[in-house]
This record gives structure tokens, sequence and C-alpha cells, in this order.
């Protein structure tokens, strides 16, 4: 088929030059990640990261999380601590993020973020971002592809659903293989998991060998905004749909084939129910289902940040 979108590309080594081209030109481009897409900048650029917050008309006091290739660029940017490292070897690449103390000498745009005196770093897996990350000399500030509070893109053309021809690149890497955003854990006091992911709290307490805190955070950030992940129609927890055009989300086997019920994973695995937690709910958009009921979702591991997306796409 032919691609009928002038500005979404499939990878290759020349869309690989251009995308670098232009973000070192201080353009934005929408980028593939394991967890969701990404709307990438340098984050060493005011005008840059400033225009990441207008497009996804985001609030600017809730900070980007900022890519890195390597330890050595990050520690450019903030200090690592005995924690990190633990996590760091086992996870990542990967859906990881951490929260650290900023360097005084970092030349991050304090805009990207929000003037705090922390900042969130990832090691993203995806094949495409790496190679990019690998030819910039700057880390990325890179939210989710998506309107602020809107359901985060899983494939390139979720990314265009939102932001069309505003974007010169968007780079096409496939659907997204975990389908959530990343686990957000800060380490600048005693470890706190500030967002649930994939990564749950009980393998980063076995990594730590010790508790994790579970104090509310002062910090505001879109993650744990109540109202976020929303799919723009309702959506009801712990009830079953009432009328023909409503759907019905639902996990595991007991549940039959039905036009408008939705399965996040027939074999009742976590990790599948959260790669196809957006692609379904975006689904039933399209469909023109009016409301989402969903089913009771286990709370164990990946279920905990199924849950906590679901709850907040309800509020
Ligand atoms: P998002 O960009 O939507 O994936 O969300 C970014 C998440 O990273 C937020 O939910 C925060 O929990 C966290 N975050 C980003 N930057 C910081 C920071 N400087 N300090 C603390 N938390 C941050
Ligand atoms: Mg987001």
């Amino acid at each position: 088929m032919e691609n009928i979108y002038s500005n979404i590309y499939s990878f290759n080594k020349k869309v690989l030059k251009k995308t670098v081209k232009s973000l070192k030109q201080g353009n934005l481009a929408g980028l593939p990640t394991e967890t969701v897409y990404g709307l990438a900048g340098n984050a060493y650029s005011k005008r840059a990261v400033r225009n990441i917050f207008r497009l996804k008309k985001r609030p600017k006091n809730n900070p980007l999380i900022i890519h890195y290739n390597n330890l050595k660029n990050a520690r450019q940017d903030v200090s690592f601590n005995s924690d990190f490292f633990k996590l760091y070897k086992k996870f990542c690449p990967g859906p990881i993020t951490f929260v650290l103390k900023r360097n005084k000498k970092s030349k991050l745009s304090p805009i990207s973020t929000s003037n705090l005196k922390t900042v969130a770093i990832r090691f993203p897996s995806h094949k495409v971002i790496r190679s990019i990350l690998k030819l910039t000399s700057f880390p990325l500030a890179m939210p989710s592809a998506n309107f602020s509070t809107k359901l985060s893109p899983v494939s390139a053309y979720d990314v265009y659903d939102d932001f069309k021809e505003n974007l010169k690149i968007i780079v096409d890497g496939g659907s997204s293989k975990i389908g959530i955003e990343s686990t957000v854990v800060d380490l600048t006091g005693k470890p706190k998991i500030l967002r649930p992911g994939i990564i749950c709290s009980k393998e980063i307490k076995a990594i730590l060998k010790k508790n994790l805190s579970n104090k509310k955070s002062k910090i505001k950030s879109p993650g744990m905004m109540k109202k976020h992940y929303s799919p723009g129609i309702p959506v009801i927890i712990g009830q079953k749909p009432k009328k023909i055009d409503h759907a019905y989300i639902v996990f595991g086997k007991k549940h039959k084939k039905n036009f408008n019920y939705f399965n996040l994973s027939q074999k009742a695995d976590l990790k599948e129910a959260a790669s196809n937690l957006y692609k379904i709910m975006r689904k039933i958009k399209k469909y023109g289902f009016k409301k989402i009921f969903v089913a009771k979702i286990p709370s164990s591991g990946p279920g905990k940040a199924i849950n906590d997306r679901l709850i907040r796409a309800s509020k």
C-alpha cells in the first residue's frame, strides 16, 4: 500500500539522516519508542522545548522526560547514585524513567524540567530512537506525541491523528511493543514510584533490596494529574454495558465473544493487556461507540499500571 501521508516515513538510513538533520535545526519529530510514540526535540534548545509544550498544549509546570543513548551523555546533566546504577544495570535500555538531581553544569533548557532541580531521564530501547540518539550531540526531550490529557499514541498514524501536518517528520517504527508509558521512579530520596508501568514495584524492590516510599509526592506532573489518558468518551469501571452503542473492555478467557466486547488479553496475560490497552480504546472510539465500560482487571504486577491509566481515563 502506498503511503498517503506525506510526513510519515518508514525507517531507513536516508530517513535517519533526514530526521537527525531536522532535529539539529531545532524542529520536532514524532518518533517510535518501545513504550509509546514520543514528540521529540533537542532538550538543550529553548525553542525546541517551548514548541513541544505549545504543540501538545501541555501545562508549563509538567516537566518532560529527557532521553539519552548512554550513561556518559546523561552524566553531564544529572548526578547518579547507587540505586540508579542497580536499576540501570537490570532494566536499561528499557521502559523505566529515573528522577535524579540536576547537575549545576547541565545545559538542559530549564523549561524542559519546569525549572525543577530534578531531571527525569530514560534510556529507551527501540532501535529507531537509539540510532537517532547516537547521531545527535544532544539528548531528546520527549513526552508522548499526543495532545495533553488524551490517549498516548502507539503507532505513527496515532501521532498523525493529533498533529496532522504540524510535524515535518513522523517516523514509522511499527506499533509500540509495551504500549503504555514508562515506569517513573524517583531516586532523589527514598525510592518512590511516581507512575506505575510494566516494570512493577515488586521487581524494583527486589533489585534495590529495600522498601519503597509510599508518601504522596509534591511534584505536579502529567502522569500524576487526575484526568489523563482520556479517550474522549466516558469510561465507566466495574459495570457492564447497558446499550448497543456501549463498548465493553474485558480481560481473560471467561468472557464470550460479542460485537461490543474487546478483550485486552484472552489468555489473561497482563503484559499483553497493557500493550493492547490504548490500541483498543482508540479502536472503540473510531467504531463510534458512545461509552466504554470496563470489567475488573487484576491489579497485580503490570495490572497496577493498567488500572492506573483506566482510573485516570474515567475522570
Ligand atoms: P510524560 O511526559 O507524560 O510521559 O510524563 C512525564 C512523567 O515524568 C511525569 O508523570 C512525572 O512523574 C515525571 N517527571 C518528569 N520530569 C520530572 C522531574 N523533573 N521531576 C520529577 N518528576 C518528573
Ligand atoms: Mg503523556
